[in-house]
């Protein structure tokens, strides 16, 4: 054991660095093994927003009709990729069973409140430690084609409200003010002034660089091919055949964390949900904010030099070839609102696995019956706008610090990680 490793984290994207660094920040010794480069995963070509707004869970009441609807339009934002796969079919029914009123009601504390508490520490992180990473506080707007699903969307609001979130309604003059980049004859949006965006490649980078300078190891083309415990230490073997053992192990993999637990003979739900997004250099006209294009869900962010459109949700197990049909379907969705739906220049064409769990909540914490064994995952649509938060909660409660918030609704025993 290299003496200063006292925690392995394994996976180097936005949640496993938010990790290192706050454990860095506490004093804790820490190595984080990245078998690519670091933030080059989900956490490089998403849309780098941060979301209060988005504290509503997924399984909603009438969600699975949507679902299937979609299933049928090659334009939709949402598709399941038929095939033989349990774990994906018991993936579906447990969050097809969360799609009623009750639950999804009870699902909103902990998401709201995670988002929020990660709101305000990411907020300080950047002020106090001079993040160079476009982050601004820079409110986002949802907006809607069709007048009646605004008027369906009240109610959401007043929900939003309820946990703090505070939401503007704009009717269709107001947004045509708020919002010169879009095309005339919408019927109106919600604005949430407490989002806000960064660049998400350049938030990655900072948080390495922090945590580099706090005393965290990073080490790039580390791939983790084995884990056990032995001794009372966790040992990581690498592809490249060297071995790293510390006390305590993080698995931070996101959408692999499933194949990290297969290492250990423990099952966490996590499936990947296949997003992509298209950047360009700004386009002349280019939105003031973050846009949510809600009849499509595409996610629209300008950055001072660039400007991405990202969406759909496919569940099509770890496929990594780009779908020409979704990309296109980017572009022709954002061309029913937006006066100049893409740029002068395609920079990039992308796509990212989210880290799916059925309750719409990430896993954090120590898993029950496995000493020194931690889990940080499954932030699903929202690693990015969770990730200050995870990273302090992961961190404090490891070094037996009372956390900001309750840790409960996050814990890893809520699932059966027993394979069945
Ligand atoms: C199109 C799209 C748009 C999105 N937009 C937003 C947004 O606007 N706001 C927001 O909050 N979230 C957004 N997200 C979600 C967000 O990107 C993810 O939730 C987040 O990046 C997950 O971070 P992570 O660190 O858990 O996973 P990752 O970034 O995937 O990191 C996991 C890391 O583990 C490493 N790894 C895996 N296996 C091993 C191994 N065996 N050994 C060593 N390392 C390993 C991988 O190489 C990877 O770097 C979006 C996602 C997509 C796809």
């Amino acid at each position: 054991m290299d003496a200063a490793d006292e925690v392995l984290v394994v996976g180097g994207g936005v949640i496993g660095l938010s990790c290192a660094q706050a454990l860095a920040e506490r004093g804790v010794g820490v190595r984080l093994l990245e078998r690519g480069a670091l933030g080059a995963a989900t956490s490089s070509g998403n849309c780098g927003t941060l979301t209060p707004s988005h504290a509503l869970p997924l399984a909603a009441p009438g969600m699975v009709r949507t679902a299937l609807r979609w299933m049928l339009s090659p334009d939709a934002p949402f598709y399941v990729r038929p095939r033989f796969d349990p774990a994906l079919a018991r993936w579906l029914l447990r969050f097809a069973q969360r799609c009623d009123a009750t639950t999804f009601r009870e699902a909103i504390a902990p998401k709201a409140r995670l988002l929020q508490h990660s709101q305000a520490v990411l907020a300080a992180l950047v002020r106090a430690r001079g993040l160079d990473c476009g982050f601004v506080r820079s409110g986002l707007t949802y907006v809607f084609r069709d007048a009646a699903a605004l008027a369906r969307s009240a109610s959401d609001q007043a929900l939003l409200a309820e946990y703090g979130v505070v939401v503007e309604p704009l009717d269709a003059g107001a947004l045509a003010e708020h919002e010169p980049a879009l095309r005339p004859g919408l019927a109106g949006g919600l604005h949430f002034p407490g989002d806000g965006h960064l660049r998400p490649e350049r938030y990655a980078a900072e948080l390495a660089r922090i945590a580099a300078l706090d005393g965290a190891t990073l080490d790039e083309r580390a791939e983790v091919v084995g884990l056990e415990r032995r001794d009372g230490l966790w040992h990581a073997r690498l592809a490249c055949g060297r071995t790293h053992r510390a006390p305590r192990l993080l698995l931070a993999g996101g959408p692999w964390v499933g194949r990290m637990g297969q290492m250990l003979g423990l099952r966490w739900p996590i499936q990947p949900g296949k997003g992509y997004s298209i950047t360009y250099d700004r386009p002349a006209l280019t939105p003031r904010r973050p846009l949510v294009l809600k009849e499509r869900s595409i996610c629209v962010t300008a950055w001072d030099d660039g400007f991405r459109l990202g969406s759909t949700m496919e569940f099509a197990g770890y496929d990594a070839r780009l779908n020409p049909t979704r990309l296109a379907a980017l572009e022709r969705g954002a061309a029913d609102y937006l006066q100049h739906p893409t740029g002068p220049v395609k920079r990039e064409e992308w796509f990212g696995w989210r880290p799916m769990t059925w309750d719409d909540l990430p896993i954090l914490g120590e898993v029950r019956g496995h000493p020194g064994l931690w889990v940080a995952a499954g932030h699903g649509m929202m690693g990015v706008s969770m990730s200050a938060a995870s990273g302090n909660l992961i961190a404090d409660l490891m070094t037996g610090r009372s956390a900001a918030i309750d840790p409960s609704p996050y814990r890893p025993d809520r699932f059966n990680t027993v394979p069945g």
